[in-house]
């Protein structure tokens, strides 16, 4: 055992999950020239021989992550890559290689890891990235997956976090809060399996809500759409833990406040009836929900005009001078701040 001689105890949740990475952190110096972007966006960004790549990674643990009560070990591989290809996405990169290093206990057989990795090629495959690695190890309790996604810049075409400027335009792909709802009604689907477990649940009412769930998809789409349209976004980041946080990660990062529209966010018509259904307000789903993996992003409005017949892209908002703040416009027209949301992590 390592003798603990520190006495001072301080709690994790006090710090929050990026205040605990910035205090970990802070004092390492980067020594490398080919690290042009460290540790602070969604992924970093190194160059070699004029040659920039991105490098990301993600630790999903069950229990925590995931339930394999309702989440097939086919889904989790997919999802696993999937969370990992969306921050590469999210530098405006293009996904090359990943690897995957797995620590499972003895409970699980043989077959369940081959659907795992299964499912880990069908994503390799459909997003066009090799595998070229990982590490396996066994664990006490549980399954936990690490991916490393790697990817390929064009020049100098990374987009970060830090490059909003005031009277940008906030923008999105997609809609929001819709794997969040999916995950409620999984989890009701599994209270009611314990009580009854003849019960054949009728989930085809919630079938889009449960694959975004269950199956999210990477927006490789956006970045090609992107680069047709001429359009490079000015900051962006991926959207895993709700548009809320994710909106003031790139105005913290950028140095600007903003205005979003609350009735400008786009929601699936299954979000709205299943957020009744739940008596949960529909905006507070989409905008701590998370999980979306959609790209937040901000453009010039001189590029407004190449977006705008676009189905797949919504406005839903500006950036102001940081001295404004940041704000959510409501369909009342009321302005309330948006303020930061505990860390999930370490609350529970
Ligand atoms: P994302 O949500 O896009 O995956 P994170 O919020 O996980 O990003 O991480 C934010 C930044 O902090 C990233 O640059 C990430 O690489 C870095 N980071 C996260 N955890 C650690 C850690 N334990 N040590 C060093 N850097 C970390
Ligand atoms: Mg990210």
């Amino acid at each position: 055992m390592i003798e603990d001689k520190n006495q001072q105890r301080t709690q994790l949740s006090d710090l929050g999950e990026f205040g605990l990475i910035d205090h970990l952190t802070k004092h390492f110096k980067i020594k490398q020239n080919s690290t042009v972007k460290g540790i602070g966006d969604d992924a970093a960004v190194l160059k070699f021989d004029d040659k920039k790549i991105v490098v990301t990674t993600d630790l999903l643990i069950e229990g925590v992550h995931f339930d394999l009560g309702y989440m097939p070990l086919k889904h989790l591989g997919y999802k696993a890559v999937m969370v990992n290809l969306s921050d590469v996405y999210a530098m405006n990169a293009t996904a090359t290689q990943i690897t995957v290093s797995i620590a499972v206990s003895n409970r699980f057989p043989l077959e369940a890891l081959e659907d795992l990795y299964a499912g880990i090629e069908a994503a390799s495959a459909l997003y066009q990235v090799d595998l070229v690695g990982g590490d396996t190890t066994s664990s006490n309790k549980g399954l936990l997956i690490s991916v490393t996604a790697i990817g390929t810049l064009e020049g100098d075409s990374e987009v970060y976090r830090s490059g909003a400027k005031p009277n940008d335009l906030l923008v999105v792909s997609g809609d929001f809060g819709a794997a969040y709802m999916g995950l409620q009604v999984l989890e009701r689907e599994k209270e009611v399996f314990k009580v009854n477990p003849n019960s054949q649940p009728d989930l085809e009412l919630y079938s889009y809500i449960i694959e975004r769930q269950l199956k999210p998809e990477a927006r490789q789409d956006i970045i090609k759409l992107l680069k047709d349209l001429d359009v490079k976004p000015t900051s962006m980041i991926d959207v895993s833990d709700g548009l809320s946080s994710e909106i003031i990660h790139i105005c913290k990062q950028s140095q600007v406040g903003c205005d979003l529209y609350e009735e400008k966010i786009p929601l699936d018509p299954q979000v709205i009836s299943t957020c009744e259904e739940f008596n949960i307000d529909s905006t507070t789903v989409a905008l701590n929900g998370g999980e979306d993996y959609e790209l937040l992003f901000t453009i010039s409005q001189d590029d407004y005009t190449k977006i705008k017949a676009n189905p797949n892209l919504t406005v839903i908002g500006h950036i102001k001078e940081e001295r404004e703040g940041l704000h959510l416009v409501t369909r009342a027209d009321t302005r309330i701040p948006i303020k930061a949301q505990g860390w999930k992590g370490f609350n529970d």
